[in-house]
């Protein structure tokens, strides 16, 4: 099987121009755009989105949660097809390329694969996940989540926004609930190209970030009781300060985390303390401790020193504490093929790259569970996103694209 030639690269205009174009599709107010799931906007960049595909020739495929296939056949009836995308809908003021620029980067293949004549002998599907921000319907990944058979589609159209709209009324009211079931595709592979969303390979000077595993996550609920009393009557020795005890867990927090450094992070986000008054010592502290990394066995012995330290220190401290697990999930390891595939892309095109963890979610992290799975990334401004000032470069969006583009064909296979 010939490899793609070095030279051979999709047009950068053509994307740029069509990321601006999809840009203007539910504008935000800072620059950016917030064109959030299942609204009429999510609507309108669907419709041309598909008249986009149509025009380059593919047959486009909707499920019944609203995820869209185009298709551009292979030479090979019996040939399992490699699907390319991400998601088009954005945050409430989200930026105008997180998600964007792994769809139109799958229609630029597509185009450049027939400006340039090329057959492959797997049919080339581009696909648009519905829901990927989860921020008008939780959770994130919702639709890839269904497919992937994470997430029971019922229960997933009954989930509802703020206003008490269900997504399942909603996606019929916009006119995008297919007819196919949803997850009965089987693909050859997976690839979605995303902007990093994060500050590493700008920092580094790094074209490419090839994406090896998807981090994990725990999340442990710590409730600490003391006794609510007098800050100014109460002697030291007989006090039962909650607070206290959660500032030394938040120390242990941080020490634990720094222990498997450097990709293993922990913090505690949210904090409330009783009765949160000034002149009372606190009887109660309640948090939760989130954990990450990309490896389940360094999460789990965090998890388990937490839940050891804490208790010592509580003991110590006359308190008393209870630990509960209230969320999680495990780390993705990406396929070796698929990301095999992408950084020979990257060594053969010359565009530099390093290995990298995704710490946000993906739809390429539920799809990994039912396909071979990779994803790759280009840097973007100061690792802003969600947020309407998220920038990238033209050619930081043309590298993540051809490196896309050559690990496609290099799965597609090029019929000569
Ligand atoms: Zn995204």
């Amino acid at each position: 099987m010939p490899a793609p030639g070095e030279n051979l690269k999709i047009n950068g205009d053509r994307l740029w121009d069509s990321l601006m174009e999809m840009a203007k599709i539910g504008p935000g107010v800072a620059g950016g755009n917030n064109r959030q799931t299942l609204t009429d906007e999510d609507a309108e960049g669907r419709a041309l989105f598909r008249k986009w595909c149509e025009d380059a020739g593919c047959e486009m495929g909707l499920d019944t949660m609203g995820n869209m296939f185009a298709r551009r056949e292979g030479t090979d009836p019996e040939a399992l097809p490699v699907y390319v995308g991400s998601h088009l809908d954005t945050q409430p003021t989200g930026g105008k390329y997180d998600g964007v620029l792994g769809v139109l980067g799958g229609l630029e293949i597509v185009r450049s694969l027939n400006d340039l004549g090329i057959r492959t002998k797997h049919p080339i599907v581009v696909t648009n996940w519905t829901n990927e921000e989860g921020t008008r319907y939780a959770p994130a990944m919702l639709s890839s989540g269904v497919f992937a058979g994470v997430h029971d589609e019922e229960w997933a159209k009954d989930r509802v926004d703020a206003k008490g709209l269900k997504f399942g009324d909603e996606l019929k009211r916009i006119g995008w609930e297919g007819e196919e079931p949803v997850g009965a595709r089987k693909m050859h592979a997976f690839f979605e190209l995303h902007i990093e969303q994060g500050p590493i390979l700008e920092a580094e000077g790094k074209d490419i970030g090839i994406v090896t595993h998807g981090q994990g996550l725990s999340w442990t609920q710590v409730t600490i009781t003391g006794k609510d009393a007098h800050t100014g009557s109460t002697p030291m020795p007989m006090r039962k300060n909650a607070g206290l005890g959660m500032a030394r867990v938040l120390e242990l927090v941080e020490e634990i985390a720094l222990s498997h450094a450097p990709h293993a992070v922990g913090a505690a986000g949210h904090i409330d303390i009783y009765p949160n008054s000034r002149n009372v010592i606190p009887g109660k502290a309640v948090f939760t401790v989130d954990f990450r990394s990309p490896d389940l066995s360094v999460i789990e012995d965090m998890v388990k020193r937490l839940h050891e330290g804490a208790r010592k220190i509580c003991d110590d401290m006359g308190l008393e504490v209870e630990l509960e697990k209230v969320g999680g999930f495990d780390p993705v390891e990406f396929d070796a093929g698929c990301v095999g595939a992408l950084r020979a892309a990257a060594e053969r095109l010359g565009y530099s790259h390093r290995d990298i963890i995704s710490g946000a979610g993906h739809d390429a992290c539920w799809i990994n569970q039912v396909a071979p799975t990779a994803m790759v990334m280009c840097p973007c401004v100061d690792g802003l996103s969600h947020n309407e000032a998220e920038e990238i470069s033209k050619d930081w969006a043309a590298a993540g694209t051809d490196v896309l583009f050559h690990a496609v064909l290099e799965t597609a296979e090029i019929v000569e």
